[in-house]
């Protein structure tokens, strides 16, 4: 599903530039769940921004579904990342005057998705979340696990093919992390390709491999134990 061979990243400050990501070999194949580990200032958003689509190597290859990703001009690549990619950040990034029902409808809308079946999609995605009775409430009106699942729920109703977390955990109480830990293993269970960027261990566990990045190298990548969110909640 991804491949990627040989990546560099640096970032241009002024006169000198600060060199992130030091040549990363890594892939995922289809149905993993994998978590990226490493502390603050690792480069682990970079990478998964790159993955992404939201910013570009320097050098190396980078390949999603057998496609180089360089070669793509901007509306190719916005289009590849609607239907390939699906995004949750630690900050929600929901709209605050919109309902659960119209954040996760919004792709749908920019998609060309007819207004019925916007709709549908959307409580359908609610409810596989578990809000489906949230559908009218604005998002100052729902707790934090509430508000990533409402994210969870536009991400997924895109129908991507891999779904990134930055740090989706970052900004919750330890049983809401693991609310949502149960809902990505879940929806893993099901089939997706899902890559969680994460500093703290016991989230770690919750996916079946964890990479560890340091100073801009992958510095381990092993399998692991799957530990069940499912017991803690
Ligand atoms: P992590 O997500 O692991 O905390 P990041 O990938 O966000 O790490 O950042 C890695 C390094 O790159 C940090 O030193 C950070 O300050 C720097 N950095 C990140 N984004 C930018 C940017 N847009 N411009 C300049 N430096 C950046
Ligand atoms: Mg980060």
């Amino acid at each position: 599903m991804i491949k990627i061979n040989d990546l560099h990243k640096s970032y241009k400050m002024g006169n000198s530039s600060l060199h992130v990501l030091k040549g990363i070999d890594f892939e995922v194949a289809e149905g993993e769940l994998v978590a990226i580990m490493g502390s603050s200032g690792s480069g682990k958003s970079t990478l998964l921004n790159i993955i992404g689509m939201l910013d570009i190597a320097n050098s190396g290859v980078y390949e999603l579904d057998e496609v180089p990703i360089k070669d793509l001009d901007e509306t190719k690549a916005a289009q590849y990342r609607n239907k390939f990619l699906g995004f949750v950040f630690q900050s929600f990034n929901l709209i605050n005057y919109k309902s659960a029902l119209e954040n996760v409808a919004l792709p749908l809308y920019y998609q060309g998705i007819k207004r019925k079946e916007r709709q549908q999609k959307s409580l359908d995605y609610l409810e596989k979340v578990g809000l489906k009775d949230w559908a009218t409430h604005l998002p100052n009106e729902l707790s934090g696990g509430q508000k990533q699942r409402v994210a969870i729920a536009r991400a997924l109703a895109s129908q991507p093919k891999v779904l990134l977390a930055d740090e989706p955990t970052g900004a919750l109480d330890t049983t809401t992390s693991y609310e949502v830990m149960d809902l990505i293993q879940k929806i893993n269970e099901e089939g997706k390709t899902i890559l969680v960027v994460t500093h703290e261990h016991d989230i770690a566990k919750m996916c079946k491999r964890i990479v560890t990045l340091k100073d801009g190298v992958i510095v381990q990548d092993k399998k692991v134990n799957q530990e069940l969110a499912s017991k803690y909640v």
